[in-house]
């Protein structure tokens, strides 16, 4: 068996233990213990993912932190488990998966904490239950960056690194993420009990969800008053906002297998994402993905087909089929209209009319036909929406096709002459961010932290939590990526 003993007593760390997931039954989960490993450090620690679970902040501090968040030490209170679910995999039914390498510690009023990367679980199937330092870093700031920009997504609160090998394409070193979200049920879960006939636990399921994350499902009017297609229909709601805006500010999911979407619509299970340079619909980012199913353009509707697999899955819990496909459909309505507001926000506009519609459509044909690098585009189009200056070239610059871009800017003004000067540009400021967790950003905190030099994963922390910010000191970090950062590859071995 993984679980192997603990060095040390359980720790308390002050907060109240409530393990609601484990009171669904073993149908749900294996309960189990991490497996230690040997001489752990730091690598990075978010003191804000601390305050918002309600740790306090000195005690991530501690060597005992350190102990408890790298899977050494059990944490009093927590009840720590492998859940199992399945799902659809590039398209494809993929049977039963499960948490392979992720550990749920148990659950404080709120909060789900788990450990990634903790070790084998009877989900494992060929794999080891770890997780290599680059990967953890790259799950550990891209979510607390997504968060920085307002973007629904799982915390983390830190990631550990040990000197144990780990065999990859190569051999690396061990990482654990500690991450946290209100729930990390997948579409995947409910799949899982649908498949196997388990309509008890699919309806145990459902119900848990709803009673603890989506309560206005049980007094809505709507869909015949049944709560499971009430449920499905916030789902896609929430999942039509998240993808609205990975779409808002050009990150790449990479993985969008069934297993990876939240229950909650908020993004998950960091692989081979990316925040794009250049704006490149058909961009993959995820090397492994030869056939381009999760190019960044087809995320809305990848996003929709997954949609329907949840609704697949909860068939058995209603009656009706067309009251499910009318729930689906509402995102036909619900992504698109998401899209533009977020979009004609970028432009600086607080309330999207039908004028602001061919502007969106034609500036993104403009940025993908020159390539042009996205955040840049926004963050200089917000400076220079404040003066407005006909001399202020430096969006221009980014066009080959001045011409084209003239005539849009044009339009532009002209509907931007409508809304008070300033107003529009404190509203770009803060939607279109100077900081994005480039590839080549994240590749510099790898490699330095390979070395042992943890300064960067720390400070592109501070930076990525305030992305609206200048922080003139890093300047660098906002300017265009260096060629070998188009030489990066990232696939899903991680
Ligand atoms: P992903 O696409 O990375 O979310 O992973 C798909 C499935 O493979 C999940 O069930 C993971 O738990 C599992 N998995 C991925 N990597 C490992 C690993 N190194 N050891 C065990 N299970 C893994
Ligand atoms: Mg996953």
């Amino acid at each position: 068996m993984p679980n192997s003993s603990h060095q040390g007593d359980p720790l308390d760390v002050g907060l109240p233990w409530v393990n609601r997931f484990a009171t669904l039954g073993d149908d749900f989960y294996a309960t189990l213990s991490p497996t230690p490993l040997p001489a752990p450090y730091w690598v990075g620690r978010s003191m804000s993912a601390a305050q918002a679970w309600g740790l306090d902040p000195q005690w991530l501090q501690a060597d005992d932190a350190l102990q408890v968040f790298t899977g050494n030490r059990p944490l009093a209170g927590g009840l720590s488990l492998a859940s199992v679910y399945s799902g659809h995999q590039f398209g494809q039914w993929a049977g039963q998966l499960g948490d392979g390498r992720a550990i749920l510690l148990g659950e404080t009023p709120g909060w789900e904490v788990q450990l990634k990367g903790a070790g084998l679980t009877p989900f494992s199937r060929m794999g080891d239950g770890r997780a290599v330092l680059r990967s953890s870093i790259r799950e550990f700031l891209g979510s607390e960056a997504m968060h920085g920009l307002g973007i629904p997504t799982s915390r983390a609160l830190c990631v550990t690194g040990s000197d144990a090998p780990v065999r990859r394409e190569e051999i690396e070193t061990a990482a654990v993420v500690t991450r946290l979200a209100p729930s990390f049920i997948r579409f995947g879960h409910f799949e899982h009990f649908c498949h196997h006939g388990h309509h008890d636990q699919l309806k145990a399921l459902a119900d848990f969800v709803i009673d603890h994350h989506y309560p206005a499902c049980r007094t809505d009017a709507r869909w015949g008053g049944n709560p499971y297609v009430s449920l499905l229909a916030a789902v896609t709601e929430r999942t039509a906002e998240m993808v609205a805006q990975w779409q808002a500010v050009g990150f790449c999911h990479g993985v969008m297998n069934t297993d990876n979407m939240s229950i909650l619509g908020l993004t998950i299970d960091y692989g081979p994402f990316q925040f794009m340079d250049a704006y490149d619909p058909g961009h993959i980012c995820n090397h492994s993905d030869h056939q381009g199913r999760y190019a960044f353009y087809k995320q809305p509707n990848v996003a929709y087909w997954n949609l329907f697999c949840l609704g697949q899955a909860l068939m058995p819990l209603i009656a009706a089929q067309e009251d499910a496909i009318a729930a689906l459909e509402t995102y036909k309505d619900l992504y698109p209209r998401a899209f533009a507001r977020r979009m004609a926000a970028k432009l600086g506009f607080a309330d999207l009319q039908e004028a602001h519609r061919p502007l969106i459509e034609d500036i993104l044909k403009l940025l993908a036909a020159d390539k042009v690098d996205f955040t840049i585009f926004w963050r200089r189009l917000s400076h220079w929406a404040r003066a407005q200056r006909a001399d202020d070239d430096s969006v221009r610059d980014l066009f080959l096709d001045r011409a084209g871009f003239d005539a849009w800017l044009l339009s532009y003004s002209e509907l931007l002459a409508q809304v008070p000067q300033g107003l529009a540009a404190d509203l770009m400021l803060k939607i279109n961010p100077r900081y994005v967790l480039r590839n080549h950003l994240g590749e510099e905190a790898i490699q330095a932290a390979k070395q042992k030099d943890f300064t960067v994963v720390a400070e592109l922390l501070q930076v990525l939590e305030r992305p609206f910010d200048e922080h003139p000191e890093h300047a660098a970090w906002a300017d265009f990526p260096p060629d070998w950062a188009s030489h990066i590859a990232i696939s899903c071995s991680s």
